[in-house]
């Protein structure tokens, strides 16, 4: 992975989050990946609070989808973990994730394969000692210039 960034601690995920909040210019699919307790909750959770969620952000663990409104934007927050097959998807109705201008975090989405929107960037979230570290793959052009306006 070129594009790598540390996180010492969980305040740096936090600050990860709050950034590239503070840098999108309107809609985004973001594929979160990693292990369990790699951080992928807490930085979506920081991103979200940042960009004016007002709620208590959960976790989706069961609920498998979260949706927020933003002013006039929509956010969704996915946890496909307990997916087993992409199929299930499909009584969730997630034909709003494809939205223009939304707002889309998908935590384990590979299990999800075929049922999601294209992804705009793609974050790699690992272990690394006490810390984090997390690697950037962008695969769009609105991916590209978001990993670049984060100055990476
Ligand atoms: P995931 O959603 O990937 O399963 P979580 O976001 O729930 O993981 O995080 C699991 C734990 O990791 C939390 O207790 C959180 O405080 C911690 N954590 C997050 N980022 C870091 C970091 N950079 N360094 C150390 N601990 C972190
Ligand atoms: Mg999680």
């Amino acid at each position: 992975m070129s594009m790598e960034l540390i996180l010492a601690d969980e305040e740096a995920t936090l600050a990860l989050g709050r950034r590239l909040a503070e840098v999108l210019p309107d809609g985004l699919v973001a594929f979160l990946h990693g292990d369990l307790g790699a951080g992928k909750t807490t930085f979506a959770r920081a991103f979200l609070k940042a960009l004016g969620v007002g709620e208590r952000v959960k976790s989706p663990t069961y609920s498998l989808v979260e949706g927020y409104d933003i002013g006039e934007r929509r956010a969704f927050h996915l946890d496909l973990y307990r997916i087993a097959d992409p199929g299930e998807l499909e009584w969730l109705g997630l034909d709003s994730l494809s939205e223009p201008g939304a707002i889309v975090l998908v935590e384990w989405p590979e299990r999800g394969q075929g049922a999601l929107p294209p992804v705009d960037l793609e974050l790699y979230f690992r272990h690394d000692g006490m810390g984090r570290v997390v690697g950037f793959q962008p695969r769009s052009e609105a991916g590209r210039r978001l990993v670049q306006a984060l100055g990476l």
